[in-house]
């Protein structure tokens, strides 16, 4: 694709240029739909596009800009993750039991994107039911890595930074409840931003483990990922979880925030440079924190001593969450039916159909946990880490204003690489896990690539709310954009 093509362009230039009208809405849709058009096939990056009602939307976009109309994303283009409901598309978490599914409403940042005056193209792939690091789980085919298709893009929104990295979305939204926004970013060579939790609205996002579930930008750049939480985020009386605090504004601080990090405090935590890290991965990531130093950051040494037990309390909260979360899809309520002799057998032929072998698992799993016997052994022992998880940062916290570290141990794997070995594609998710066990934000930013081309991610973690500086520290470290072959 010419560089200059708009699919390519960030999502800050896209804006520019449309109210500048420079360019018209029809002719931004047009070069994305171009685009996918000629990648997704080997990407699948979108299990579904409805090329028609982006046109018209454009259409409307253009008219509105003609008619004055100045909304700030007036016409932009945005893909949104097949877990987060849009108005009238299909919402299929990548399973055979959503699979005919539509939405009838918006989800909160659907909405919140719409008032902005955004387009919401294309339903992005991910593992099912957003249940997975590399995309592999979905019902509809893995995503492949831009960079290499041999390789997994990550996940679970692996769909989303496909698309990002690939020029197949201006930006997108993704969901992150152990790593499922940075991990698939660092893989892909895109920035990816969890929010703190409770600053984005969850109406209207399919529930994984709700009490770790945030929405959040895949962007190209950290500017695109400030603009994108600015538009969504905020308190959402349908989400009682959403928080009553100040809007996050991003983009201003970037604006008004210098380019240096004199007087910044950057933590690095021993306990994430052990045995495990890809040597490539410790090298690049050790590079951007010497850079950090050299713009003026103050470079402290922390301890994030629980970190050993994260995988562990995740992956017993997250399963027990998701075994009560998912039991509503019983073949009555929503999706898919399989027809049988009394009700009991219809709930088991439904879900033995539905569910791939990934999310059953989890529900056995999760379903053990919480079970009369083993609640105590297992899930309660799981919030006791969790809470020295959470202790652990507050602490880490008193001593630097931002923590630097990997996004994953290595950088993306090879397809099937581990597939047939459940737990090692969990304990890929060390660096991940622990920031929403602790409800704080963090964010993925491309670190530069290995030997073999392939990108690598700097995972920088603020303290709840502290998303601006954040993107501050995130911005200074970010290196010019590169795109895949
Ligand atoms: N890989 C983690 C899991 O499988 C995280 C997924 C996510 O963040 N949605 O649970």
């Amino acid at each position: 694709m010419a560089m200059n093509a708009p699919a390519a362009w960030t999502l800050a230039e896209t804006r520019a240029r449309l109210a500048a009208r420079d360019v018209s809405a029809r002719e931004v849709v047009e070069s994305v739909l171009e685009a996918i058009e000629r990648r997704n096939g080997e990407l699948n990056a979108y299990i579904s596009v409805d090329a028609d009602a982006a046109l018209a939307a454009a259409h409307e976009a253009d008219e509105r800009r003609s008619r004055g109309d100045s909304a700030p994303l007036l016409g932009v283009p945005i893909g949104v993750k097949d877990n987060i409901a849009v108005r009238d598309a299909p919402c299929t978490c990548a399973s055979r039991m959503l699979a005919n599914y539509r939405s009838p409403y918006d989800s909160t940042v659907a909405a919140r994107l719409r008032a902005t005056g955004a387009i919401l193209l294309g339903r992005l792939n991910l593992d099912e039911f957003a249940m997975g690091s590399s995309t592999e789980t979905s019902a509809f085919g893995p995503v492949r890595n831009p960079w290499d298709p041999e390789r997994v893009a990550g996940g679970s929104s692996g769909g989303s930074a496909a698309a990002v990295a690939a020029n197949l979305a201006i930006a997108a939204l993704g969901s992150d409840t152990g790593g499922s926004i940075r991990q698939p970013a660092s893989f892909c060579g895109c920035v990816g931003l969890k929010p703190t939790y409770g600053r984005v609205s969850r109406y209207g996002l399919v529930a994984y483990a709700s009490s770790l579930d945030q929405i959040g930008p895949i962007t190209k750049t950290v500017l695109d990922a400030a603009i994108l939480l600015d538009a969504i985020a905020g308190r959402d009386p349908r989400d009682s979880t959403t928080l009553e605090v100040p809007p996050p504004g991003c983009e201003r601080a970037l604006e008004t925030a210098s380019q240096d990090l004199r007087g910044v405090r950057i933590g690095i935590p021993g306990e994430y440079f052990i045995g495990g890290l890809d040597a490539e991965v410790e090298r690049l990531v050790r590079g951007a924190i010497t850079r950090a130093g050299a713009l003026g950051a103050e470079i402290v040494a922390v301890s994030l001593p629980h970190t050993r037990h994260a995988i562990a309390s995740y992956y017993l909260i997250a399963t027990a969450e998701a075994s009560a979360n998912l039991a509503r899809y019983d073949g009555v309520r929503y999706g898919l039916r399989v027809s049988a002799e009394g009700v009991t057998e219809m709930y088991a032929r439904t879900r033995g159909a539905g569910f791939g072998l990934e999310v059953r698992r989890r529900i056995i799993l999760g379903t053990h946990a919480l079970s009369a016997g083993y609640y105590d052994q297992y899930y309660l022992r799981a919030q006791k880490v969790r809470t020295l998880i959470r202790r652990d940062f507050a602490a880490a916290f008193e001593r630097c204003d931002v923590i630097a570290g990997p996004v994953a141990p290595t950088p993306a794997f090879r397809l099937g690489e581990n597939l047939d070995d459940p737990l090692k594609m969990y304990l890929s998710d060390v660096y991940t896990v622990p920031v929403n066990l602790a409800g704080v934000c963090a964010v993925s930013v491309p670190a530069g690539r290995t030997s073999a081309g392939l990108p690598v991610g700097l995972q920088l973690i603020g303290p709840a709310m502290g998303e601006a500086s954040l993107l501050r520290v995130a911005r200074a470290l970010e290196r010019e954009r590169e795109t895949p072959p």
